[in-house]
């Protein structure tokens, strides 16, 4: 049987390059993808530290574009030679939650997301059920194909802001998510400020032309007040998943949070009765959520500054030291300053 190469997650820690047999078609709607590009994604970086769930023995990478070499017999729509993008997270279309539109709630989705439960992209080839898959034009390219997920998540954000050309708008940390909803911000809104503690990434911020600050260095209630003439922002993203107790200091009455970077291991201290009294909305939602063709139309487009976005392109096999330029030193499971916004590897 013929090999492959591919970066499969032995245990906590354990971020190992094997040679893997290329998967075959099972079932009739089994597409083959040949890999053309995967990107690194934070989540990978909390799987390999054993804070997210995870399955042993999978390969990970759940942001991925691929040509496609085979299909099974149902599949009709996906043909042999198309380049596409990927959902990773398969919704299984027949619990309550499907059925009632909140795909993202699926049962399912924990189990069968591809690059976390089931084999992802960190590899030469992989295999995707037809429906995950998206056609890309010739105008988005192999790495921005890799990204189209990431930006579905950040435009199922921005249907629910519904942000105005009048808003004010401030985004809590400038990952990768961070930085695709500042970009959404400065077409839109009237002002966007952007608060960021790793120095690397906020003097991206800087080079993107936005207001940044360190929060750590200044008072950001304060820097907001001032930013905003004293009004507070009316659109507060909370990118980080621990900014949640700030996001309320610095959202205006009536304005609205969205909480949207994810630690479970995060609690915070709120007063209800703020809530109430200052009328503050707070949108929860989760994943992207038919999200994948307006981000394969945006990228089409080219309508958001990516010039700062892809760090480095690597080969698969540098996929490990690279978690390093991320902020993550994979032999000693410790957390560093980060040296890289989006790293895509080419397998
Ligand atoms: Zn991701
Ligand atoms: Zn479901």
């Amino acid at each position: 049987m013929e090999k492959m190469k591919a970066l499969v997650l032995k245990d906590v820690g354990k971020l190992v390059l094997e040679e893997r047999p290329i998967p075959q078609v099972k079932d009739p709607d089994d597409v083959v993808l040949k890999i053309k590009a995967v990107g690194i994604c934070g989540t990978d970086l909390k799987i390999v530290e054993g804070k997210h769930h995870y399955k042993l023995d999978t390969v990970l990478g759940h942001e991925f574009c691929g040509e496609v070499v085979d299909v099974g017999t149902h599949v009709h729509h996906i043909k042999i030679g198309d380049r596409v993008a990927v959902d990773n997270n398969i919704r299984c279309g027949f619990c309550d939650f499907c059925r009632m539109g909140l795909t993202s709630q699926c049962v399912d989705i924990k189990t069968s997301a591809l690059g976390v439960m089931r084999d992802g992209g960190y590899a030469e080839y992989t295999i995707v059920p037809e429906k995950q898959c998206y056609v890309l034009p010739d105008e988005i390219d192999d790495v921005a194909g890799t990204q189209v997920e990431t930006l579905a998540t950040v435009v199922n954000g921005m249907n629910a802001l519904k942000m105005l050309p009048y808003d004010y708008v401030h985004v809590i940390g400038f990952g990768p998510i961070g930085y695709l909803f500042a970009q959404f911000a400065k077409n839109i809104a009237a002002k966007v400020s952007v608060s960021e503690i790793d120095p690397f990434r906020l003097d991206l911020a800087h080079q993107c032309g936005l207001t940044a600050w360190n929060p750590h260095e200044v008072d950001l209630e304060e820097k907001v007040n001032e930013f905003t003439y004293g009004s507070k922002a009316d659109i507060v993203i909370e990118a980080t998943g621990n900014g949640f107790e700030e996001a309320l200091k610095i959202v205006t009455p009536g304005g609205t949070i969205l909480p949207f970077g994810m630690d479970s291991s995060i609690t915070a201290t709120i007063v209800p009765n703020q809530i109430t009294r200052w009328a503050t909305k707070i949108i929860g939602l989760y994943l992207g959520q038919n999200t994948m063709l307006p981000s394969v139309r945006i990228f089409r487009e080219n309508t958001l500054d990516m010039s700062h976005f892809y760090t480095k392109v690597i080969p698969l096999e540098e996929g490990p030291s690279a978690y390093k330029d991320l902020g993550l030193d994979i032999d000693t499971l410790t957390r560093g300053p980060k040296s890289a916004m989006k790293i895509v590897m080419i397998p």
